[in-house]
């Protein structure tokens, strides 16, 4: 792994963790709730890749609101650092410390506190897992308006924080829509109540949009109310390969034209991803389900009447045949076909962490230029590595994975700041849903301006005037 601490120095003005410190933690958190063990310590110190790792002493686990409140406002006047933590899933080294910061977890606040039947609005606490949520409103009806390949272990409140993406995107849009109401306490311990579960309030700012994708870089969310969609009946998957990637974007476009309403996923992966995938990942049943082409797209449609469902995806996938767009395919017969589909895609993070060092850029690029940086990046990097490209290709959002035994100086060189230089030269974004955490935190500017950096400073400094709430991550040392 590269030391997080290899990117920026420890900020003096932060106090060091003393025995009285520990001993306030135990009074309010009871002795459960205090880990000084240094075995748990350390895996809460590396993140999910093993590619970013801090060297905190201590991880407070709080069960309530009124806990995380008073660890704050402690850790306000003692000027303590801290970094939030949820699943620990994220991708870009910023819900793990870069230093000693104290680590607080939010596994312990995993309570569902209301499920509105008749309009669908979940009410939680920021701990809980996603799948957990999953299957709690499904058993009701409905289903969470996101998913993603770390839904096993990421928490919604790590969600919203990053403003996760993922796979039901395309279908139900961003956290920033579907999110209804927020609790989230500051960095003085103060607990903003914005825990509405209206559709409709527009009464001044809309704060909860600020806290959406903030990193835990302006406070702690600690409850959620979201809006979760009706679980509808029909489902069906399709897995696809392509020529080239001219057909596969002619493809997104005939699949919106076509199944419009049921469209409910379309993901892209090129062959390097699948070779990798049929190649490490457990539970995988080969051979694959099509011939092998230079690209593969798996399509999901979702609605309420299967026979019409399926008559309109088979009528799509037969025109797209024939037009050339597609050259193979196969409609998943069952449940078990389907979530192998599902499995190929979702594993690719996880196979790609078996070959030794990846680096991981998730840009979102106009899909006509999508695919060519992942071919510039190839020739530059030759047979130092691996590239793979693959995404959520409905919503121009690349996946560029550069994989090799290990980290170097000489491949990063190769590798940046190319990338981030020919994203802004797009208007892409930098971070279309990791964000920006410890990794990508100085390179804000190729995709917002200074002004908007300036006015991001501003904020943060007003929420979190001593800068306890994850230091080092999201904006440049340099604004704060
Ligand atoms: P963490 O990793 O623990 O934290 C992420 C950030 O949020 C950190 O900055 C942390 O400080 C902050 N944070 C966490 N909880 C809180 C809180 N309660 N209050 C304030 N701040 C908090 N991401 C996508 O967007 N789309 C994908 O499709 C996707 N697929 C993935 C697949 C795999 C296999 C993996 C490993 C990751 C994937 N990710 C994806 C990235 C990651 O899962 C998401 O960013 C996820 O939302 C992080 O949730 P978490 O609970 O693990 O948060």
């Amino acid at each position: 792994f590269s030391s997080a601490a290899a990117h920026v120095q420890r900020n003096p003005a932060y106090s060091v963790l003393n025995s009285d410190d520990v001993s306030y933690f135990k009074s309010i958190l009871g002795e459960s709730g205090v880990v000084q063990d240094e075995d748990r310590v350390a895996v809460a110190n590396m993140d999910w890749m093993g590619k970013y790792k801090g060297s905190s002493q201590l991880l407070l686990l709080p069960k309530s609101t009124a806990e995380v409140s008073k660890i704050l406002s402690y850790c306000n006047s003692r000027r303590l650092a801290v970094v939030p933590q949820g699943g620990n899933t994220g991708l870009v080294g910023g819900s793990v410390p870069v230093y000693d910061e104290v680590i607080i977890s939010l596994g312990g606040m995993d309570k569902i506190i209301t499920f509105d039947n008749v309009n669908g609005i979940l009410t939680c606490e920021a701990g809980c897992v996603l799948e957990n949520l999953s299957s709690y409103v499904e058993n009701k009806g409905f289903i969470m308006p996101l998913d993603l390949g770390a839904k096993g272990s990421c928490h919604i409140g790590g969600n919203i924080s990053t403003n996760a993406g993922g796979l039901r995107f395309i279908r139900y849009g961003s956290l920033h829509g579907s999110v209804l109401g927020l609790e989230v306490v500051l960095a003085d311990g103060t607990v903003l109540d914005m825990l509405t579960t209206l559709r409709k309030d527009n009464t001044g700012y809309d704060l909860k949009h600020l806290f959406i994708g903030s990193e835990g870089s302006l406070g702690i969310v600690t409850k959620i109310a979201i809006l979760t969609p009706a679980k509808l009946p029909s489902t069906n998957v399709a897995f696809l390969s392509c020529n080239d990637y001219i057909s596969c974007q002619k493809l997104l476009l005939a699949a919106r034209r076509s199944l419009g309403e049921i469209l409910s996923a379309f993901e892209f992966m090129d062959r390097h991803c699948i070779n990798l995938a049929m190649k490490y990942l457990e539970g995988v049943h080969n051979p694959l389900p099509v011939s092998p082409y230079n690209f593969y797209v798996l399509i999901e449609t979702t609605g309420s009447d299967e026979s019409y469902d399926k008559a309109k995806l088979e009528a799509f996938l037969l025109r797209s045949m024939e037009d050339g767009l597609v050259a193979d395919g196969v409609i998943a017969q069952d449940i078990s076909q389907a979530s192998n589909f599902w499995r190929i895609r979702e594993g690719i993070s996880e196979a790609s962490v078996k070959v030794g060092a990846v680096y991981k850029y998730d840009l979102s690029i106009p899909v006509e230029k999508l695919y060519d940086i992942v071919e510039e990046m190839r020739s530059r990097v030759g047979d130092m590595g691996q590239v793979l490209g693959y995404g959520h290709l409905g919503d121009g959002n690349l996946h560029l994975n550069i994989l090799s035994t290990k980290y170097s100086d000489k491949m990063l060189a190769q590798i940046e700041p190319f990338v981030y230089e020919w994203t802004s030269k797009q208007r892409g974004s930098i971070s279309a849903e990791h964000g920006l955490g410890l990794m990508k935190a100085e390179k804000i500017h190729y995709s917002k301006s200074s002004e908007a950096v300036q006015l991001m400073a501003s904020i943060k400094k007003l929420l979190d005037p001593n800068s306890i709430l994850n230091p080092y991550k999201v904006l440049p040392q340099s604004v704060l």
